[in-house]
């Protein structure tokens, strides 16, 4: 039987990759201090033998003991709110949580996947983005920690598959949203959808004209599923490439939910892109076809059922 590690698999995406490898036949060890996820999130999988939790924290140590056949690191924090409060745990992580995660691929000859982000490219100067643009960060703004932790992670990386010949991907997430999204972690869409079910105020970040591609998790879920069975080693980006302002988000979640919220318009944070969209040309050429299906009507409606449920103080845990 095979056997993968996903580290962060009790966070948001970690918990549906862990889903998606069990149904593919995985024993799956999930690695996770819990720091921006949660138990609860992988609590369903639990009656699995072929599941288990280990809280751990990867900046100490990792130890797996038997046959490791992949490794999908995707600890760290991730959302803005989540990596501005953990500077120091999000640059950490990134460094030596990401060298450990290395090291583990290494000594078991696996397959290692690092999730890397979108966020690589800064606020672009080109657009589309593609893999070989090489990023316009500020490495000393706020969000400096995130970005340069994730450009760091790449980069040892890739001195792992050349020095050591580790077999690695680096995938180049973009904005995800879906189910297990904790309602206060700052992102846009779960903010949305949250302060329309509760019929307060949609707030805004500038005039809303900046540009997001958002991708419904179960189209990333397939495509990491995909990059992983191959050898490619990436970069590659997995986003979709609908745009939309922030505004167009904002409304129509508004439609959707049948909220008549405000729309009240906020700062923009320090170094927020203007502008993300994905191109997804060598995805689609290398992982057999591969694009995101689902529209963003249908992945959101799928989402803001998931928060009503969350929300609701009767029927599900307020996950703020
Ligand atoms: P998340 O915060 O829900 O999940 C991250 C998980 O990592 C959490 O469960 C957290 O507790 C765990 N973690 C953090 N530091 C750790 C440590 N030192 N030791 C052990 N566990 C630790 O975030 P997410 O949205 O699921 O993102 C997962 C990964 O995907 C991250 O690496 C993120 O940078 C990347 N990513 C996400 C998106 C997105 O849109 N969600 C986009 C690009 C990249």
């Amino acid at each position: 039987m095979r056997r993968a590690v996903v580290t962060g698999g009790a966070g948001f995406l970690g918990s549906h990759l862990c889903e998606r490898l069990l149904d593919d036949g995985y024993q799956v060890i999930c690695l996770d201090n819990f720091v921006t996820g949660s138990p609860a999130n992988v609590e369903h999988l639990l009656e699995s033998a072929d599941f288990r939790m280990v809280r751990c924290d990867l900046v100490d140590y990792i130890h797996v003991p038997g046959p490791v056949d992949l490794v999908l690191h995707f600890a760290s924090p991730a959302s803005p709110v989540d990596y501005l409060q953990l500077p120091i745990e999000t640059l950490t992580v990134g460094a030596i949580g990401t060298l450990h995660a290395l090291g583990l691929a290494r000594e078991k000859g696996a397959r290692f996947i690092l999730a890397s982000s979108s966020e690589t490219y800064g606020d672009p100067r080109e657009h589309p983005q593609r893999e070989d643009y090489w990023g316009h960060v500020n490495p000393v703004g706020p969000r400096g920690v995130y970005d340069e932790a994730k450009r760091y992670a790449e980069a040892l990386t890739m001195a792992y598959r050349r020095a050591h010949g580790v077999n690695t991907g680096i995938a180049r997430i973009f904005n995800t949203y879906g189910e297990r999204m904790r309602p206060g972690d700052g992102r846009a869409i779960p903010a949305f959808v949250t302060q329309a079910i509760r019929g307060v105020p949609l707030t805004i970040a500038g005039d809303g004209s900046q540009t997001r591609s958002v991708q419904y998790v179960g189209d990333l879920v397939e495509g990491v599923s995909r990059f992983a069975a191959s050898d490619h080693p990436g970069p590659m980006n997995l986003g979709n490439p609908d745009e939309l302002t922030v505004h167009e988000i904002a409304t129509r979640i508004r439609a959707l939910v049948g909220s008549s919220s405000e729309l009240v318009y906020i700062p923009r944070p320090e170094d927020d892109p203007m502008v993300r969209r994905p191109d997804i040309a060598l995805a689609t050429k290398v992982l057999d076809g591969w694009e995101p299906r689902t529209g963003f009507d249908e992945g959101i409606a799928r989402t803001i059922a998931w928060f009503r449920t969350a929300l609701d103080p009767d029927g599900g845990q307020e996950q703020v």
